[in-house]
């Protein structure tokens, strides 16, 4: 059975002398795995098109366990994630938070039509990485059914706004009344909500010519991390260690 779809490379692994075996973001069926075979000696855009990062059309092959990938069209290698090292850590991130989300057989478009924009709006940024990082790192958790609740306390509903606090566990924010439920729940300022709400409800390219305060991306930073944290089946991301090693 042959298989058309848009994908994105997540990952690639060598398997044997020649062969790789790459993940695979695709569009029809989520996440796959596919054998890239002998993809050291293609020339051309298909030995460039199995590398991490790179968006095209691929055409698969069903094998018996595995898929093959026959061609690939590449449309983008987003080859400018790979001039510094700290952009390269970043994107590498999102890689992998990615790929710890998505599922094999199940697609979700909206989210991958968003790496595929945060990809291209990064490769082409300089500065205020954290930024666009943090609002995909928002969009990603909306999108996969673990939307933090911001607008209300997430234990009783009410919307006052006094001694608030925000609880991974409980999944958003605490008023004064609900604090005692979860007593890892961690401080947040207004300014801090109305930033989440911002990132999660604006698109990406706004977003990238955005400056948060220092202060409030510290906040922001420490309360996301957390919450992925808590909710994402994946404790720590590799990439995610280096750059905390290296910043
Ligand atoms: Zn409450």
């Amino acid at each position: 059975m042959l298989l058309k779809t848009d994908a994105v490379v997540l990952k690639q692994k060598k398997f044997g002398e020649r062969d790789a075996v790459i993940t695979l973001f695709s569009k029809k069926l989520g996440k796959i795995q596919g054998v890239a075979k002998g993809f050291k000696r293609i020339k051309g855009k298909y030995s460039v098109g199995t590398q991490p990062f790179c968006y095209g059309e691929f055409v698969l092959f069903k094998g018996k366990d595995l898929y093959q990938v026959s061609q690939v069209d590449l449309k983008q290698s987003f080859y400018k994630l790979r001039e510094d090292v700290i952009k390269l850590t970043y994107a590498s991130y999102i890689l992998e938070l990615t790929e710890s989300i998505i599922t094999e057989g199940q697609t979700n478009n909206r989210l991958f039509d968003l790496l595929v924009e945060y990809l291209h709006i990064f490769s082409n940024m300089n500065k205020e990485y954290e930024t666009l990082t943090k609002a995909y790192e928002l969009k990603l958790l909306m999108y996969s059914g673990y939307k933090p609740e911001i607008n209300r306390c997430v234990s009783c509903g009410s919307t006052g706004n006094e001694e608030i606090k925000f609880s991974a566990r409980e999944g958003g924010l605490l008023c004064r009344n609900c604090l005692g439920i979860d007593p890892y729940s961690m401080k947040i300022s207004s300014v801090t909500i109305n930033v989440m709400k911002y990132l999660m409800h604006t698109d990406l390219t706004q977003i990238s010519k955005l400056k948060i305060k220092p202060n409030v991306l510290k906040e922001l930073e420490k309360i996301v991390k957390h919450y992925i944290q808590t909710h994402i089946d994946k404790n720590q991301f590799k990439s995610l260690q280096f750059l905390e090693a290296i910043k």
